[in-house]
């Protein structure tokens, strides 16, 4: 069987979030368990792109309603990610250093996805699945049902994976005329609330759907930013699979971005040496548990309560413990953590932008990772977290609840609290402080998370369970 991703991101190539990490290990697992699978995603400049080789493996040209324009396709060569890589390279749309916030990502991703399928209607043999990724590919399951010109696509099965459902693409009827001629009566299969919706247009034409995990699956019926309703009636071909980690990537083991590598079997000494060193950095005071978060600075990871949660825990707790946040996002969220570092002195302290290194330095150097997420649809960060044996704080949404237990509950490994809440985060950091000061507990519990296997290995083979079902 043959499986051909199609996404905005793949780790190391170009990575936002957590899409990026999914679509630079799953087709890797998938290989692994005997699968053949591709990716393909925009040619962006990155430095991933300057430093391997690609050859040309095909060239096109697209016209995107009144404009042309000419695109390539290129395949890395040394096969470096254990897949077959392929890059769209579209001058002048996907050529930008960025993956998105670009005033023209309509033009831009429906571009991309128009020359995917150019290049797959005369591509020799077809895969047997093309797996849509997020909205930016949401046109394809739609193109390959009622486009014209792919109707020899036909009989290739569609699947759509949700990463975020809070984030649709939607855009004006005004622009229909970018979209290649299809069948109009059809035209109601794009549509979400008046609006041209790539997200729901998949959700409706895809052959299956999945979120990145079960509990999202079933939130998204009652909470779907606006798409409740057709999720509800779609939910037949639906399910949730979790997503798992790359533990080749992610192990303190062998990691060498981290200042010192660790076991289970040394996990005491191995991250009081790297918090050692990340506390030095940031000029925190090593001795104390130190809580950190790392994400995008935006209201569904809950980050506009971090200021007022540091504030408020300091007080509670004066010379009892240490902040450190690594993200970006919302300028006024980056404004107010700016502002706590004159309040929260020597406790707390802030990286504002996107440092992969930094990440895994705070993964294996911190106590215990924070996540207050209003909406988190899998969340890789606690299953980081727990693999460099940092013990997670989590609001007990989507993912989170799917992969993290109360330590207060039997077999139980993490904290988990229900509301979004300054209050109920500052009541998870007290029960974190407690924890911490049991020395035999706390010892257990981070021994414990770090045997969890979140692996890719069940994950992959749900997937392709998935694309038998197909068939
Ligand atoms: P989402 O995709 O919603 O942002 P996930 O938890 O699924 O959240 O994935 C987040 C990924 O992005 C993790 O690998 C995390 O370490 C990484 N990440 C997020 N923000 C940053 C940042 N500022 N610097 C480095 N890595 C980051």
């Amino acid at each position: 069987m043959e499986i051909l991703h199609v996404s905005a991101e793949c780790y190391p190539v170009a990575k936002v979030g957590g899409l990026g990490d999914v679509v630079g290990a799953l087709p890797k697992y998938q290989q692994q368990a005997g699968t053949i699978a591709k990716v393909v995603m925009p040619a962006y400049q990155t430095r991933f792109r300057e430093a391997h080789s690609f050859e040309l493996v095909h060239q096109g040209g697209l016209w995107l309603g009144h404009a042309w324009f000419h695109f390539n396709v290129w395949k890395e060569v040394s096969n470096v990610l254990g897949f077959d890589l392929y890059q769209v390279d579209i001058p002048g749309l996907l050529d930008t250093p960025g993956v998105y916030g670009y005033p023209n990502d309509t033009e831009r991703f429906l571009a991309f996805q128009i020359a995917v399928l150019d290049w797959l209607n005369e591509w020799q043999h077809q895969p047997d699945v093309i797996h849509c990724h997020d909205h930016h590919t949401g046109f394809i399951p739609f193109l390959l049902l009622y486009g014209y010109k792919y109707s020899r696509l036909r009989d290739i099965g569609t699947v759509l994976t949700i990463h975020n459902a809070q984030y649709q693409g939607q855009f004006g009827w005004d622009k229909l005329y970018l979209i290649p001629s299809f069948d109009l009566w059809k035209s109601g299969m794009l549509d979400w609330n008046g609006a041209i919706n790539p997200l729901a247009a998949a959700v409706k034409c895809a052959w299956k759907v999945n979120t990145v995990s079960p509990s999202y699956m079933e939130e998204l019926i009652n909470h779907a930013n606006g798409l409740e309703s057709l999720l509800s009636t779609e939910r037949g071909k639906a399910m949730g699979i979790l997503n798992g980690i790359d533990d080749k990537v992610w192990n303190p083991a062998t990691d060498a971005m981290i200042s010192d590598m660790y076991t289970e079997k040394d996990v005491a000494a191995g991250k009081k040496a790297n918090k050692l060193k990340l506390c030095e950095a940031f000029g925190l005071n090593p001795e104390l548990p130190l809580f950190v978060f790392i994400g995008r600075l935006v209201g569904d990871k809950g980050a506009d309560l971090l200021p007022e949660i540091i504030g408020r825990s300091l007080h509670e707790h004066p010379n009892a413990l240490n902040f450190l946040i690594l993200g970006s996002g919302d300028p006024h969220v980056e404004w107010m953590l700016e502002q706590a570092k004159q309040y929260a002195g020597e406790h707390f302290n802030v990286y504002i932008g996107y440092n992969e290194t930094l990440s895994h330095q705070m993964y294996a150097g911190a106590d215990f990772l924070l996540m207050p997420s209003r909406v988190e649809p899998c969340g890789l960060n606690q299953m980081y977290a727990m693999r460099y044996g940092t013990i997670p704080i989590v609001r007990a949404t989507g993912g989170l609840r799917d992969t993290v237990t109360d330590f207060g509950d039997a077999g139980g490994f993490g904290i988990r609290f229900m509301q979004a809440s300054v209050a109920d985060v500052c009541h998870a950091i007290s029960r974190a402080l407690e924890l911490h000061d049991s020395k035999t507990k706390f010892s257990k519990i981070r021994k414990t998370v770090m045997q969890l296997d979140h692996s890719w290995d069940k994950a992959a083979q749900h997937y392709i369970d998935l694309y038998t079902s197909l068939k």
